[in-house]
């Protein structure tokens, strides 16, 4: 199975009369609530659960059982998804994650799969870090996939993540973070990382400026890296990219998102500067 297996719509099964939704995200509320209708008529029990039903927990709970026992269902959204932790020490305002997973948990028995979603696996103690480590050395293409928090990587961290197949992604979300995120990197290209095995996230359109945001982009974008940019959505939107920070134009977030999303197309296939970038352009022409 190959690892860009994600599904990004909402993952529905049976079992019998009873049809179970697990929904990611919460713009594909409304048109969850037009299906369970449909399943409603024909019959069905729908259970409805995941982190979309858990940031709007009134929304579908008239005609659906919603946020029952979790079932587990990440590997239904990708076969090659795992936790070895939930939950996280911190409760960053612009994340879900403190509402719908809590206080950081590490579990015990974890499948062994190379996509490791654990929300903050550098809080985890050492015992449980260096337990995945070491399962995880037997398989290979391991990409950390929710980001590592930056202020808790340490040398040994680096050491050790270094001893296997992996991406690593930081993430870069406030300007304020900058030395945490340079002593970071730093520690990871000093343990042995390539700059194109590490890549960062970095949330855009929340409480910063386009002029902060394009800082972080072009600095990480220096070290050849590749900048992972992520729009800021509120956390119970319905509809997708509504939100425009004071600081911000729709305008400026499109071209932020389509230029630094597509960085390998446009800078490096065809040398387009971010400034001369027009993203109402659909094509870009080789030569
Ligand atoms: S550290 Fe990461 S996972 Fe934890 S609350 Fe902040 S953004 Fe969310």
């Amino acid at each position: 199975m190959g690892k860009k297996t994600w599904s990004k719509k909402p993952i529905e099964w049976k079992d019998g009369k009873n049809v179970f939704l697990s929904i990611v995200f919460s713009w594909d509320l409304p048109k969850m609530r037009e299906r369970i209708i449909d399943l409603s008529s024909e019959g069905y029990q729908v259970h409805a659960g995941g982190p979309a039903v858990k940031l709007n927990p009134s929304y579908l709970e008239d005609i659906a059982f919603c946020n029952e026992q979790e079932i587990p269902s990440l590997w239904r959204h990708n076969p090659n998804a795992t936790f070895t932790s939930r939950g996280c020490i911190r409760k960053c305002k612009f994340c879900a994650v403190p509402t719908i997973e809590g206080n950081l948990v590490e579990l015990d028995d974890w499948p062994v799969r190379p996509i490791i979603c654990d929300n903050n696996l550098l809080a985890c103690s050492r015992i449980h870090f260096d337990s995945v480590v070491d399962n995880l050395k037997s398989i290979s293409g391991i990409d950390f996939n929710q980001g590592l928090d930056a202020r808790l990587l340490t040398k040994y961290h680096a050491e050790r993540l270094a001893e296997l197949d992996c991406l690593v992604r930081l993430a870069w979300d406030d300007i304020a973070y900058e030395n945490s995120f340079r002593r970071a990197y730093q520690l990871l290209r000093e343990a042995g990382f390539p700059a194109n095995k590490i890549q960062a996230y970095v949330l855009i359109g929340y409480k910063d400026t386009p002029e902060d945001a394009l800082y972080r982009l072009q600095e990480i974008w220096k070290t050849k890296s590749f900048p992972n940019p992520m729009r800021y959505q509120p956390l119970n939107a319905l509809k997708k990219n509504e939100f425009v920070g004071d600081a911000w134009t729709e305008a400026e977030l499109r071209k932020y998102m389509k230029y630094w999303s597509r960085l390998f197309w446009y800078n490096v296939r065809f040398g387009i500067s971010f400034e001369d970038f027009d993203y109402l352009k659909k094509k870009v022409k080789n030569g």
